[in-house]
């Protein structure tokens, strides 16, 4: 029995007992929702991590990229960015590897973290020079054994939305690395994406293994004036239709979206994607509002995530300031952590089913800053080595800050309040005696 199964026969198992106490929601109402798959919880049969609840009335998550390219291919640099991740907060990694030797990149990575793995097995087959049916699926396989908790699969690249494609008339055409590849198959061979085509092979493998999918968004638009194109649009409605499968089949399902959107069309895009895939748990690349900050694409897809948090996405994947521009260091991985991470929260504090929760830590924030209370303000810091670093870095200690010094706001208004309760007392007293 998956864990979709057992929760359709209304069995709580431990894992979403265990996101239930974390995430502070009814465990009862918790499994409903994975039942309905509007909640997935991505964990390999064959690992033992902490689970991460992803999807309706939880917080919204965090993934990192990590992985090698051509160029770059160190297996000892990538296991250390997967931890600086997980350090930072990640929910998650995925190893998107494409250099060295990619199974002994993803197995010493699946050994470093706690957190679900995913990974892109199209990316092997490439890299095995077995772009195939055949590869793609033995690739898919050697992956969910290996332990890999949740893998993207392009089944929207396909026949029927290349079509669509050829006749849009995008700038940047296809960017995802994974749709170029299953693009590259079907022009090649004439033939349809084997992981569409044998969509119940690949729903068996998943169901063997407990392996949940990312139902890939490989016709991503590369910029925002390719967003909401009808290849895109596409795609999603027959991802919508493969999700519907997947949890027939008892197979966890989760869906991809852009990638590059302009602010204003985020909340449709998000509402619509939600909408065609009967509200399976969606999963973001950025989304980046704007093409012209490289160097700064940490940020812009941190305001497209907030945007798209508070619209219903459950799941954000981070840029870092490397974007468009090469692989990231463990620096990049740790700032698009913390970035990401605060996107995410901001969104939490305005999302329906989520804010009360989510807003306990700001008001806690807030008590500790009336009190001028630094050590607490450290430790409920999103990254307290920074604020404390800013903090001491002028070597003057004052109670307040040097931002305003003996003008600070918070002790002059408190003392104006403490010197009038004063002075109330004192009349009370007066009049009494
Ligand atoms: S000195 Fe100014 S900035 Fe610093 S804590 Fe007081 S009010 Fe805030």
């Amino acid at each position: 029995m998956t864990l979709i199964e057992d929760a359709k026969k209304g069995k709580t198992p431990p894992e979403v007992e265990a996101v239930a106490r974390k995430e502070g929601v009814d465990p009862a109402a918790l499994t409903r929702l994975v039942a309905r798959g509007r909640v997935v919880i991505p964990r390999n049969a064959r690992r033992d991590i902490r689970p991460t609840g992803i999807g309706e009335t939880l917080t919204t998550k965090v993934n990192l990229n990590i992985g090698s390219s051509r160029g770059v291919a160190d297996p000892a640099a990538e296991v250390e960015k997967a931890v600086v991740a997980m350090e930072a907060g990640a929910d998650t990694v995925m190893d998107l590897s494409t250099g060295g030797d990619l199974d002994e990149m993803r197995r010493k990575i699946l050994k470093a973290v706690e957190i679900p793995v995913g990974t892109v097995p199209i990316y092997q087959a490439e890299v095995a020079g077995d772009l195939t049916s055949q590869g793609l699926f033995d690739a898919l396989e050697r992956q969910a054994k290996d332990g890999v908790d949740f893998v993207t699969v392009h089944v929207g690249v396909n026949l029927n939305s290349f079509e669509r494609l050829k006749r849009s008339h995008r700038i940047m055409g296809v960017v995802s690395r994974g749709g170029s590849l299953t693009l590259k198959y079907m022009s090649e061979t004439g033939e349809e994406n084997p992981y569409y085509a044998e969509f119940d092979h690949l729903l068996e493998i998943a169901r063997e293994h407990e392996l949940t999918l990312s139902l890939g968004d490989g016709l991503r638009p590369g910029c925002i004036e390719d967003a909401s194109d009808r290849a895109k649009y596409m795609e999603f409605i027959m991802l919508g239709e493969l999700v519907d499968r997947a949890r027939r089949a008892g197979v966890q399902a989760m869906v991809e979206g852009p990638g590059h959107v302009p602010a204003d069309e985020i909340e449709t895009s998000v509402k619509a994607m939600k909408y065609v895939t009967d509200g399976a748990p969606l999963y973001l690349l950025g989304p980046i509002v704007t093409d012209v900050a490289p160097g700064y694409d940490h940020i812009t897809a941190a305001i497209g995530g907030v945007i798209a948090g508070m619209s219903g996405a459950d799941f954000l994947c981070a840029t870092t300031p490397s974007e468009h521009l090469d692989l990231p260091t463990k620096e990049d991985i740790f700032e698009g952590t913390i970035v990401t991470r605060i996107a995410a929260h901001a969104a939490d504090l305005a999302k329906a089913g989520v804010k009360d929760r989510a807003r306990l830590w700001d008001r806690k924030m807030a008590a500790a800053r009336r009190d001028l209370d630094w050590p607490s303000q450290f430790d409920l810091a999103i990254n307290p080595a920074i604020a404390r670093e800013i903090r001491h870095r002028r070597g003057v200690e004052v109670d307040t800050c040097t931002m305003c010094n003996e003008l600070c706001a918070i002790r002059l208004a408190r003392e104006a309040m403490e010197r009038e309760a004063e002075k109330a007392t004192r009349k009370t007293k007066e009049r009494e005696g």
